[in-house]
């Protein structure tokens, strides 16, 4: 961390930031320019905020040279890291394609729409049983009964599922039943359930928070890795703007900015932003466009009686025609749609 001082700062003034940073076990680093002396801090600051030395008697400025997510930054990790899932490694030059229902609504339902969807091509199969429903008399989910009906799928065709998890106490149930565990965009700063989840040895799927900054998202990502479980896929899903076009906007910038500042893999759920299935389809072209490692979309087979999100569920024919897509855009960057 690096402070500066006011050109006019005194020696009383300097020696007290001086003697605070000794006492808690810093060194530093004085130079003095022609107006202004800067301090460089030497020791472990990520437990140091700037704010604080900012209202310091004869500070003008102070900031952090690294970031305060440590371990998820690229520059603690310059390579980008990989997250084998199945047959897939997200993360590298494969595309990995999530795909299924909002909600699991039946076994049977799932598996017709598992069915089509692996047949052309999807590698993992999504589908909520724990539901974050904004009206608690909407569908709330099947629960256990869901993640069993997923695990079966899952094991039926040879493919990894996800389920999002919303409480601490039913983190044995997704241990039993489900490959990757997400964590919904509502739940990103639910800092009790992260620090359990970091102990679990599954790959999380970390979800941006509706009005979270990239930077809160990737500190959310840090709760995770600085306990041990460094399995971490981000997954952008549109942020809450002015805009009311669209149900959230889906913020494609975070996917180059992400690359930037982590080395962490990230894919992109157009689905949740879009709100609409025709306008899903050329935010899913775009993600894997703008470096996306993959998308997450949803799928329904009878999407007029879905019991969540039918409005922006694709067709399983749509679903075909994106992977074909999906497929000459990345060929054009170089990746393959990873095999299931
Ligand atoms: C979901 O993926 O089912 C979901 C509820 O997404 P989000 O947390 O992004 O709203
Ligand atoms: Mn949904």
């Amino acid at each position: 961390m690096i402070i500066v001082f006011k050109p006019n700062a005194t020696k009383q003034q300097k020696a007290h930031v001086e003697n605070y940073l000794t006492a808690h076990g810093f060194d530093y680093h004085p130079s003095q320019g022609q107006e202004q002396a800067i301090y460089g801090i030497i020791g472990d600051t990520t437990k140091l905020t700037p704010e604080f030395f900012k209202v310091f008697d004869g500070v003008s400025d102070a900031f952090r040279v690294q970031e305060s997510y440590k371990r998820c930054s690229r520059a603690f990790h310059p390579l980008n890291s990989k997250v084998k899932i199945g047959n897939t490694t997200i993360g590298g030059n494969e595309i990995t394609v999530m795909a299924g229902p909002c909600s699991v609504e039946s076994k049977k339902m799932l598996d017709d729409i598992s069915k089509e969807i692996v047949t052309y091509g999807a590698n993992v199969i999504r589908g909520g049983a724990f539901k974050p429903r904004s009206s608690p008399y909407d569908f709330q989910g099947l629960g256990e009964e869901g993640l069993i009906y997923l695990r079966e799928t899952g094991d039926k065709y040879g493919i990894p599922v996800v389920s999002e998890i919303m409480a601490i106490s039913d983190i044995p149930l997704f241990e039993k039943y489900i490959d990757v565990i997400q964590i919904g965009a509502r739940n990103m700063q639910n800092f009790a359930l992260l620090k359990e989840l970091a102990n679990v040895d599954k790959p999380i799927l970390l979800k941006r928070g509706i009005s979270a900054t990239i930077e809160e998202w990737l500190n959310s990502a840090e709760y995770l890795a600085s306990k041990g479980n460094q399995k971490i896929i981000l997954c952008e899903r549109g942020i809450r703007t002015f805009e009311k076009s669209t149900r959230f906007t889906l913020d494609l910038s975070s996917v180059p900015v992400i690359k930037k500042k982590s080395h962490l893999p990230i894919i992109v759920d157009p689905s949740h932003p879009m709100g609409q299935r025709e306008l899903v389809i050329p935010m899913a072209r775009a993600a894997i466009a703008a470096g996306a490692d993959g998308i997450m979309v949803e799928v329904h087979n009878n999407p007029d009686e879905a019991l969540s999100d039918g409005a922006q569920s694709l067709y399983p024919k749509q679903f075909k025609e994106l992977m074909k897509e999906i497929k000459i855009i990345a060929g054009a960057l170089g990746k393959t749609i990873a095999k299931n």
